[in-house]
């Protein structure tokens, strides 16, 4: 750009930006503007009248956002405050600062989305030594005017001008130990005149100020510190735990004091519309008499259930269970509210969309329904539906208290407590005795996996929500902390160390999955159940759904468990997790090493074919023997792995994928380096030999970016008869199952496709293996063959793969892996972390599919494949496929169904629904 030539820009000052709007301006869908308190109060008094609640204005989160931008309040505000204030002056009949009869006002915080406690409200604003006597003598009560003014003190120095809170509750003990009293309400007046007079002196020493008398410039003040609430720490870090926007601002709330401190007839409370724990059909909440608001919270003194204000001011209970009422039915959702009595006068402060632990969600839904409050499709609505998965394993006693060892990334929901092992066949080894037992490690591989079965839970120092044992363990519906980074886990002393707590093998522990809590308390757990309210939810949920609903499973268990919670089939069967196994390890490896062995063999084979030697077919003969030798126990077992798992399925589809394993899970090169200098300390023999030959073979097959090595597709190209074995077991197994029952839906999947041509091979060799395993069997099945689409190149080609393929299996993690660049292992600790916290990110795109990338590949490969082929069916079967957030998006685009591990079916089912409701 050529400076010279630019005008300078002129200031738009044409229209004035409107920051403030009455209460009688505003209305629920206004929050982001006003906040969700201000759109809410401002609904309420149109609902409910303006004499339920006190009259008031909002100056609006543009406002706040423009003064955080600027460092101070934008053209305009201070004028269009002063005429709203004068407004509500006139409304109320009262000047603030009046001394004969001051108006008092609230200024309250109240952002798009409630974010309880952590931002400021000032109460009781507009008191100054010249007014406390004239509202005594209006009132005629000189205690409520002094602890009025009190509390203004108070509030004012520590939330505007942050003098700590204790210094106060210092001075407020002392005084009511000299007074020889138990409760601030029985404080003589004199002696909150005294507190004042120490508040004030605490603020000038601690501001160098005096404590400022002009109402006006508490209010100017007052709404700063509002705005400046929104970037201090507490709201930073809630915002991050709780994915709220930083640009989102606060709105400020202005508001005529109703009193709840003006002796008995009058009080404060909060009530939800519902039991706020259960979702019983019975109003909850606290009240106090003679308090304001803001004692209900703290826990200055104890307060007094809602059934007790029934007997104490009948009919302000009646008002208040009417109000209640209407409030639920307006909102069509659980309310939580905040209400104060003045002299037996009943107000409405607050009112918002309660939230609520998921089985009050279930049960609100259902009653809802039933009541005629809301229709199937608004009740599941309600209902968030990633808490559900509370509901399937066991908890905490929300009720115990402990003490919280450390805390780790909440991986996998439901609680575990046993003692520690650190390794798994320690935990097998365990389980096998009957103990519970919880496995620590600093992260877990492959080889770790069946002591996830054998333990109650697991625990690691190292690794993200995508991690290894997060993914297991979540897989197999076991609880999991991962990345408790404050634990030093060493292994070989099979210690690991908290601070300075130090921990065994054999000594308690319980993990919370679903908090991240670490504990060596002994907590109580409590069992859940699926009720029959949740039944009903699920049931409304399937007739909703447009999505299918399948889930990942490896084993028979895994199948009949997601079944029960209503599976429609299995999305992803990974072959490799059977491999997963002690006893069949040693034939994994067997297998991995002659297949190496073979290819070689049939290198020579192929050498002595060229060069006409006549020994040529022997040497491919003897090759392909001496492989199938080891394959042909493997696929037995697989054959027997299928048969089960088709059965346990019962004519549901089934989607096997073929072997995908990175090499190096299963020859890592430690366990053969071990294993020769074992052999070496004993004395070299033959068995020493074949050792080093296989260290040796190993060695040369290690990769260094094993990822993105010899994987998926590739392995079956290489190495064809891994694959052929396993088709011919699956085959086998399918007209095995056909016999016994209904017909089996076997969908044979191939993993890691990029080009179109390797899906080509791969297919007509399949179904050759496939049609040779019917013949010899006199029997024909069913079957299909697709592929995964889990590499960018095979999104971008989709039209050309569909060519060769019955169904496309979006893998979302190896595709969020590949498109991003981001090694899942190794990125979700130490990246993704830090990029949150400089938000670069919201949130993992392993947990939430990242839509404008990696859901721009799947759109695009679900659309032109289903161009080139109509009736391509389209699934999911990634860790996204139980995520609600992810589940919406690919209802949106179209896909046939999603598959998520067990016990995120329900979940998925629910957010299926949702997602349907929300497109229709
Ligand atoms: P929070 O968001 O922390 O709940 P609020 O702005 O709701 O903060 O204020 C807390 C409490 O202060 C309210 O529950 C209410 O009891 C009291 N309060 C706020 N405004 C008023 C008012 N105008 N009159 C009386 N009490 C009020
Ligand atoms: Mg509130
Ligand atoms: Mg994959």
């Amino acid at each position: 750009m050529e400076a010279g030539r630019t005008t300078a820009p002129s200031r738009p000052r044409a229209v004035a930006t409107k920051y403030v709007y009455d209460f009688v301006e505003g209305s629920r869908e206004m929050r982001e503007l006003l906040g969700g308190k201000g759109a809410n109060v401002a609904e309420m008094s149109r609902v409910l009248g303006p004499e339920r609640v006190p009259a008031g204005f909002t100056i609006t989160t543009e406002a706040c956002v423009a003064y955080l931008a600027a460092g101070e309040e934008p053209e305009g505000l201070a004028e269009q405050v002063a005429e709203a204030l004068d407004r509500l002056e006139r409304s109320a009949g009262k000047r603030l600062g009046d001394p004969g009869d001051p108006l008092l006002v609230s200024v309250r915080s109240g952002a798009r989305e409630s974010m309880p406690g952590m931002l400021d409200t000032v109460l009781n604003l507009g008191l100054h030594d010249g007014c406390v006597d004239g509202l005594a003598a209006m009132s005629a009560n000189q205690w409520f005017a002094w602890d009025s003014y009190r509390r203004l003190v108070q509030m004012f120095g520590n939330v505007v001008r942050g003098i700590p809170g204790d210094l106060y509750e210092r001075e407020l003990t002392a005084a009511r130990s000299a007074a020889g009293v138990e409760l601030d309400t029985d404080l003589p007046v004199q002696a909150l005149r005294d507190l004042v007079d120490r508040f004030k002196a605490a603020f000038s020493q601690r501001t160098g100020e005096e404590f400022p008398q002009d109402p006006g410039e508490q209010l100017r003040q007052a709404i700063r510190a509002v705005f400046d609430s929104w970037s201090g720490d507490r709201a930073v870090q809630y915002r991050r735990i709780n994915r709220i926007p930083d640009d989102w601002g606060t709105a400020v709330n202005v508001q005529r004091m109703v009193f709840g401190n003006r002796g008995q007839t009058s009080g404060s409370g909060v009530a939800f519309t519902r039991d706020e724990v259960t979702g019983a059909p019975r109003p909850s909440g606290d009240f106090l008499v003679n308090a304001q608001g803001e004692d209900v919270v703290s826990g200055v003194r104890n307060t007094r259930e809602i059934d007790e204000l029934r007997d104490l001011m009948p009919e302000v209970y009646a008002e208040l269970m009417e109000i209640l009422g209407i409030l639920e039915r307006h909102y069509r959702d659980m309310q939580d509210v905040e209400f104060t009595i003045e002299d037996g006068r009943l107000y409405m402060l607050q009112t918002r969309s309660a939230k609520r632990p998921a089985q009050a969600a279930v049960r609100f839904a259902v009653d809802a329904v039933r009541e005629g409050l809301l229709g199937r499709d608004e009740a599941l609505l309600t209902i968030d539906a990633a808490s559900l998965d509370a509901l399937l394993h066991p908890t905490f006693d929300p009720a115990a208290e402990y003490r919280v060892l450390a805390r780790g990334v909440a991986a996998s929901p439901g609680a575990a407590k046993g003692t520690i092992v650190f390794s798994a066949p320690d935990a097998v080894a365990a389980a096998e005795e009957g103990r519970d037992v919880v496995l620590v490690r600093p992260f877990t591989e492959a080889d770790d996996v069946a002591g996830f079965a054998a333990a109650r839970g697991i625990l690691t120092s190292e690794g993200g929500k995508a991690s290894h044992a997060a993914l297991v363990a979540r897989g197999m519906g076991r609880p999991c902390v991962c990345g408790a980074s404050e634990l030093a886990i060493d292994l070989s002393a099979r210690s690991m160390t908290a601070g300075d707590t130090v921990l065994r093998e054999g000594d308690p522990i319980a993990i919370n999955g679903t908090t991240g809590d670490i504990t060596v308390d002994d907590v109580a757990l409590v069992e859940p159940e699926m009720g029959d309210e949740f039944a009903t939810v699920l049931a409304w949920a399937d007739e909703l759904r447009r999505l299918g609903v399948r889930t990942n499973a490896d084993t028979p268990d895994d199948a009949r468990r997601a079944r029960q919670f209503g599976a429609e089939g299995i999305g992803l069967c990974r072959t490799e997790h059977m491999f997963f196994n002690p006893e069949r390890d040693a034939l994994v490896k067997r297998m991995f090493l002659s297949a190496e062995g073979w290819r070689r063999l049939r290198a020579d084979a192929q050498q002595a074919a060229d060069d006409e030697r006549p020994d040529a077919q022997r040497r491919f003969d003897q090759a392909d023997a001496a492989f199938w030798r080891e394959l042909s126990e493997l696929q037995a077992l697989q054959r027997a792995d299928f048969e089960s798992i088709l059965e346990a399925m019962d004519g549901r589809p089934v989607t096997i994928r073929l072997l995908d394993p990175p090499l190096h899970e299963f020859l890592p090169v430690e366990h053969f380096r071990a294993e020769v200098e074992r052999l070496e300390q004993e004395g070299g023999d033959d068995r020493l030999e074949t050792a080093r030959r296989e260290l040796a073979l190993v060695e040369s097959l290690s990769e260094a970016n094993p990822m993105l090595g010899t994987r998926g597709a590739r392995l079956g190209i290489l190495y064809p008869p891994i694959y052929e074995m396993q088709v011919r077991a699956i085959l086998e197994a399918a007209i095995a199952t056909a016999r016994g029952g209904d017909p089996p839906r076997v969908e044979i999947m191939l993993p890691l496709i990029a080009y179109e041509t390797e899906l080509r091979l791969l297919r007509e060799f399949m179904v050759r293996v496939a049609e040779e395993t019917m013949e010899a069997a006199g029997e024909r099945v069913e079957y299909s063959v697709g592929t995964m689409i889990e590499l960018p190149r095979a999104c971008l080609v989709a039209a050309r793969i569909a060519h060769y393929a019955d169904f496309f299996s979006f893998g979302t993690n190896d595709l969020t892996q590949t498109a991003l660049g981001f090694s899942r292992d190794d990125i979700e600790a130490r990246i993704l972390a830090r990029y949150i916290d400089r938000k670069i990110l919201d949130r993992s795109p392993f947990e939430t599919i990242d839509e404008p990338g990696v859901g721009a590949l799947v759109r695009l490969a679900a659309r032109s494949g289903r161009e080139a082929r109509p009736d391509l069916k389209l699934g999911i079967c990634g860790e996204h496929g139980g995520d609600p957030d992810s589940i919406e998006f690919f209802e949106r685009v179209g896909l046939d169904y999603v598959s998520c591990s067990p016990y995120r079916v329900p979940v998925a089912r629910v957010a299926a629904a949702q997602a349907a409701v929300r497109a229709a």
